[in-house]
């Protein structure tokens, strides 16, 4: 499943960043809108993996981020919401993707 391993990356974010002696409480992440995540699975998947490591007070704080898109013919640029779209300017399909690919962890929130 691919969301088991973006959550084990997750961790091994989380156990890399953490400093030593605190409870992490919260991690935050951002996820594109194109990057193909499923965010329920990935929550799933998370809850899964955090027993027993620093994770396991911790929740999963997902921020979605808007995908966003540029037309290579007419050089619009337009939210995108998922893959399969035309520019609905000109119907054309050459586009470059600008944002909603992402995922990353933007920071930990942590009790002393
Ligand atoms: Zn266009």
């Amino acid at each position: 499943m691919h969301e088991l391993s973006i959550a084990q990356s997750i961790l091994a974010i989380a156990q890399k960043a953490a400093p030593p002696d605190v409870i992490i409480t919260g991690v935050n992440i951002q996820v594109g809108e194109l990057s193909s995540i499923e965010t329920e699975s990935l929550k799933f998947a998370f809850t899964a993996i955090r027993d027993e490591t620093i994770l396991q007070k911790a929740d999963l704080n997902i921020d979605i981020i808007p995908g966003e898109a540029q037309c290579a013919d007419c050089s619009n640029i337009f939210h995108l919401p998922a893959f399969g779209h035309p520019c609905p300017r000109c119907q054309g399909f050459s586009l470059k993707i600008l944002k909603g690919r992402e995922m990353k962890v933007t920071s930990l929130t942590v009790e002393e």
